[in-house]
């Protein structure tokens, strides 16, 4: 019996609304035994609890402002994501971040919304899940600050969160996994010219990866130009587990575990 799971899914996205519970199903029979749905403005968080209320127990939800949605911010802003983050079923603040490759935010505007979010995923003891774009310069500093913060006793000290789909440079991978950063590990680590993410999943520690599609983007090089879903988990699995010479289900074993851990999730 396979062990799958996918810690990074916009579900939630209209390329969805004509067969989600197909998909969910297909994610299923594919092994996967529970999702992250991932919020990336208040409309879309929003969602991802109310998709943790219609397929219980298999789809949990992480709220929160990604960077490039973060131009008006404000306290009202973060008071609603404190709403949604104290619903059941949501188990972590995010995505945020910085994301200094496109500028639909300034930087002074993304570090407001980050700061902001940061403090609340200490004050609610929810892991984060992070967007890094072109910025790990400043990013990497930031969290590892953050978590040197962390009080000992906060539940999230040593499991702070993730760093999704990240391509910041291996040079602050090092200090990403001394603050406690697990790494998501999704598509493009079978992409041709991508050799950085294989190089990254050669060094990470097998417990500090996750498995993420970020779909319905980033699909797996076996399926490129087509709508990415949580049902091609095995073949990032795959690929993972060609780079570290153990077998899939080993890896979906170990990462499925971390993100249980991670997340805080029973089942
Ligand atoms: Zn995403």
């Amino acid at each position: 019996m396979m062990n799958y799971s996918d810690t990074h899914t916009h579900l939630d996205f209209d390329n969805f609304d004509q067969d989600r519970p197909k998909v969910i199903t297909r994610a299923k029979e594919a092994g996967l035994v529970f999702v992250i749905n991932i919020g990336i403005d208040l409309q879309t968080s929003q969602r991802s609890i109310e998709l943790t209320r219609e397929f219980p127990g298999f789809i949990y939800a992480a709220v929160g402002v990604h960077p490039n949605y973060s131009s008006d911010f404000d306290l009202e802003t973060l008071k609603r994501v404190e709403t949604l983050a104290s619903q059941p079923g949501a188990v972590a603040i995010g995505e945020i971040g910085l994301d200094y490759y496109r500028d639909y935010a300034t930087p002074a505007q993304q570090k407001v919304a980050l700061l902001a979010q940061l403090e609340l995923a200490q004050r609610l003891q929810l892991p984060i899940v992070i967007h890094e774009r072109a910025s790990a310069h400043e990013l990497a500093p930031i969290l590892s600050q953050w978590q040197a913060e962390l009080p000992l006793e906060s539940a999230i000290k040593h499991r702070p969160g993730v760093m999704h789909a990240y391509g910041g440079g291996l040079e602050y991978v090092p200090m990403l996994l001394e603050a406690g950063f697990n790494f998501g590990i999704g598509g493009p680590v079978t992409y041709k010219n991508a050799e950085e993410k294989r190089e990254l999943v050669r060094m990470l520690p097998m417990e500090r990866m996750l498995l993420e599609t970020d779909c319905p983007f980033m699909p797996p090089q076996a399926q490129r130009g087509k709508r990415n879903e949580p049902g091609f988990i095995p073949m990032i699995a795959a690929k993972i587990a060609d780079l570290r010479g153990v077998t899939a289900e080993e890896v979906g074993e170990q990462l499925t575990g971390n993100a249980k851990r991670l997340f805080n999730i029973a089942n």
